[in-house]
């Protein structure tokens, strides 16, 4: 049965929004695509990707899902600074799940905390910069940034 589905957002792009009620802590997605390196993933993303969008998620090991090849609708989850959602590993693979019960027709959210390898210059950062309007902004998707 499906429980979401991927639409137009009005933070960004597309996004997954819930068609049935959630519940807290219920396991929602699990994020598909295929296992690559981060060197592998970024050198795609800059020649076939999508400015502004990531469908990149980083394991425990320091490889990727890139949710680009073989991916399912999880990649389209938004970040938001206040996510209603978490990302968990297990065994190497991601599980979105809902950090409370969650209305249809709410959007859906994680927290990406983008980890970079080298120092993020200004470009990257503006093109990771988060507009989620939450009291706690960080103003950013990425990991690091102070
Ligand atoms: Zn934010």
């Amino acid at each position: 049965m499906r429980r979401v589905i991927v639409r137009r957002s009005s933070v960004h792009g597309r996004g997954v929004f819930a068609i049935k009620p959630l519940a807290a802590g219920e396991r929602v997605l699990q994020y598909k695509g295929e296992i690559t390196s981060w060197r592998n993933a970024v050198r795609r993303h800059q020649r076939e990707g999508v400015e502004g969008h990531t469908f990149l998620f980083g394991l425990s090991n320091g490889s990727v899902i890139d949710g680009s090849r073989g991916g399912n609708s999880a990649r389209w989850l938004n970040h938001a600074c206040a996510p209603n959602c978490e990302t968990i590993e297990d065994q190497g693979r991601i599980f979105i799940h809902t950090l409370r019960a969650i209305e249809p027709g709410e959007e859906l959210f994680i927290e990406y905390l983008l980890a970079i390898d080298d120092p993020p210059n200004e470009e990257v950062r503006a093109q990771y910069a988060c507009r989620c309007a939450a009291s706690g902004c960080r103003q950013s998707m990425l990991a690091d940034a102070a």
